[in-house]
């Protein structure tokens, strides 16, 4: 019994975490709280009424041309100062009175100087659908849920890379998708891809429209009709097998939804990327995506037990489910990271684990960005790793402090303005160039403290204090926030993005240092007339190396081709990242924006195999995203998408 209440605690505990980060207020789960039981499988998903917290209709819910919750947004306020409205995260409604005075000095931000988006695309800025007059008629002859208004359309053709965000908010699109298609379950996918190869139809699978790679945007060449098959109506968890602790769940189950459904029976899948709140469990398999706890839980590709993908030659799937088999080359490993260019992943199983019954936050204030990289090299050898562990830089660390929300209280203000005293006073820290970590500690009561002694012990080698765990808990809490800081940045001449690679750990110092230094570099050749927003994070550590994660933004005034810019220098960028031993991607995939690098860095027989394989499964490329570099132009020069243009008054 104590067991059963202990377990409920932390299942309640973790539906309030989720529902508190980032879940709608309005949408807490209100189904019974039921544990599993151990008899093997137990079926539930498919009874459970719970409608997915997206609606079908994005559009509804979601902002059609920026981040997120239509609610959620920042903005400047009527006395100046920066503000976050709605009430789904910890900072809804709250002020950050040091927000204004980051983005005037640091960025060049002018307040009275605006560009704000266009109000909508309308439906004549949006292109006419291709038709595939039979495709359509055999689709009609089936049940399955379509689509062809532009809005739906326009929904589906785009990811939230800093291109296709300023074409939305700028410009316009001159291909998108021609019908939007809703499959309800596997079978349903299985007959849309049959009917796509029999009229030779594209289909273009949808997750939830998280990619960062332009890997959902259409091909502007393809003259067949494009249908962009949408999995959120496939969103159920199938079973729950608590004897082998795995999970079965369709494609198009987002992460809040999978996380916040586990934990009532008290599990989770532990993955969590900073995208959870909208992206899908088939998107993830699709990218080989990572989440910031991997360091317990593992990357997507080391929680996947089974997968189901549907292809033109027919359904790809092992015969068993069985933690590891000797059977020659893996064939999961085609389907991860296929970025919908073989088919629809549609039914995909996962280890799960108990909740934890203990998390806590923390954080290791550093004299400088070497000394936490030595720590977090340390942790990573003595493999003692938190569930996460991210280093920011001092730019970071300093961004994160403008981003602090007002605070009435006395006493927290005059704890602030302690270690604050402490740290640049006692320590002798430099305030410009002190690094801070943030971590996440996930297990029994005992585990933690054992792992957060060891990781302070380390730390403290490396001349790194604690910082306290509010530090840790507000710089997680800020992951799920701070994409929707780019929109701001927008509205005021600023183009901003992320990228990432991995990179060995004798690499990784250099690597941040030099792409920096590049970035800089190219932005004053260039004619950037602001200081440029350059910033990197150590967010992943493994034995061997570490994942960085660089933000990269500049203020534009004055420049007419601000995305082709930003797109150059991101390129000399990566050019910079490869010269320094990093990889062309951590976990935000190829796509089409990084295909330049893919023949360099597999080999012309790696990238030859992967073309043989794309040849067999899908011969005439019904998949035709384009994506990587195995579409129909095999071995082609591959161009940069010039996809749709911005409209004249923009150029
Ligand atoms: C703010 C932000 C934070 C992010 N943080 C992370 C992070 O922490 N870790 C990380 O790994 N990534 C991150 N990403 C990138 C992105 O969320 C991932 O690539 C994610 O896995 C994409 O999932 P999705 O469901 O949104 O897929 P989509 O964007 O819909 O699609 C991405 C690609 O996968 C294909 N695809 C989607 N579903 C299927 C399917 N069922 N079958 C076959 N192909 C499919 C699509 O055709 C497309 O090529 C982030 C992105 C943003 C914008």
């Amino acid at each position: 019994m104590a067991t059963k209440n202990a377990i409920e605690d932390v299942a309640h505990n973790e539906k309030s975490r989720l529902s508190g980060e980032m879940q709608s207020l309005g949408k807490i789960c209100n189904i019974e709280h039921k544990m599993c039981s151990n008899s093997g499988e137990s079926s539930n998903g498919g009874l459970d009424p719970e409608p997915p917290s997206i609606p079908k209709r994005r559009q509804e819910l979601l902002k059609w041309n920026g981040w997120g919750y239509k609610d959620s947004k920042f903005f400047v306020n009527k006395d100046g100062h920066v503000e976050f409205t709605g009430e789904r995260y910890r900072i809804s409604g709250s002020t950050m009175p040091g927000l204004r005075d980051w983005m005037t000095k640091t960025i060049g931000i002018s307040l009275d100087q605006k560009t704000p988006s266009q109000p909508e695309i309308s439906a004549a800025n949006i292109p006419l659908p291709v038709k595939n007059e039979s495709f359509v008629a055999d689709l009609r002859k089936t049940s399955i849920s379509n689509s062809d208004d532009c809005q739906d359309r326009l929904f589906r053709a785009h990811g939230h890379t800093l291109h296709e965000i300023f074409l939305l908010r700028e410009g316009k699109f001159d291909r998108i998708p021609d019908l939007v298609i809703w499959p309800a379950s596997h079978d349903e996918v299985v007959k849309v891809v049959e009917l796509a190869c029999k009229h030779n139809v594209v289909v273009i699978p949808f997750g939830g429209g998280t990619s960062v790679s332009n890997a959902l945007e259409c091909p502007l060449e393809e003259k067949r009709m494009i249908v962009s098959l949408d999995t959120s109506q496939m969103n159920r968890i199938l079973w729950v097998d608590e004897k082998n602790m795995t999970m079965r769940a369709e494609c198009g189950i987002i992460g809040q939804d999978l996380e916040r459904k586990l934990a009532e029976r008290g599990l989770c899948t532990g993955h969590e990327p900073d995208s959870m709140e909208f992206s899908s469990l088939g998107g993830w398999v699709a990218t080989r995506a990572s989440g910031m706890k991997k360091n317990i839980y593992g990357n997507i590709e080391d929680l996947l037990v089974h997968v189901k993908m549907v292809t033109p030659r027919g359904v790809m799937e092992k015969n068993c489910q069985v933690p590891r088999m000797s059977c020659g080359p893996d064939i999961h490993h085609f389907i991860l990271g296929s970025e919908g260019t073989l088919g629809v992943v549609t039914e995909v199983t996962l280890k799960v684990r108990p909740l934890p019954p203990c998390k806590k936050y923390g954080s290791i204030v550093f004299p400088d960005f070497e000394c936490g990289v030595k720590c977090m090299r340390e942790v990573a050898k003595q493999r003692c790793a938190p569930a996460s562990i991210r280093l920011m830089d001092n730019e970071q660390f300093q961004f994160g402090h403008a981003l602090k929300v007002e605070s009435k209280s006395i006493l927290t203000n005059f704890l602030d303005g302690l270690k604050k005293l402490y740290i640049t006073k006692l320590k002798g820290f430099d305030p410009m160039k002190l690094a801070v970590a943030t971590l996440l500690f996930e297990g029994t009561k005992e585990e933690v403290a054992a792992k957060e002694k060891r990781v302070y012990e380390i730390a403290a080698m490396f001349r790194g204090i604690p910082g306290g765990a509010d530090n840790g808990e507000r710089g997680y809490m800020l992951t799920f926030v701070i994409a929707y800081l780019r929109d701001i940045a927008f509205d005021y001449y600023v183009v901003a993005e992320s990228f990432e690679t991995s990179v060995p750990w004798d690499r990784c110092l250099d690597l941040c240092q030099n792409v920096k230094e590049r970035l800089h570099r190219e932005c004053k050749d260039n004619g950037i007339q602001f200081p440029p927003y350059i910033t990197c994070r150590v967010t992943q550590t493994y034995d061997s190396g570490a994942c960085v994660y660089f933000y990269f933004a500049f203020n534009y005034r004055g420049i007419s081709n601000p995305v082709h810019l930003y797109e150059h220098i991101e390129t000399c960028g990566r050019e910079e990242i490869l010269a320094n031993g990093g990889s062309i991607s951590h976990h935000h995939g190829v796509g089409k924006i990084r295909k330049q690098w893919l023949r360099k860095t597999i080999g012309d027989i790696g990238l030859g195999t992967l073309q043989a394989v794309k040849q067999y499964i899908d011969p005439n490329n019904i998949f035709g995203n384009n994506n990587l570099m195995i579409g129909q132009n095999f071995g082609g020069v591959v161009q940069q998408e010039a996809a749709n243009v911005l409209l004249p008054s923009k150029l």
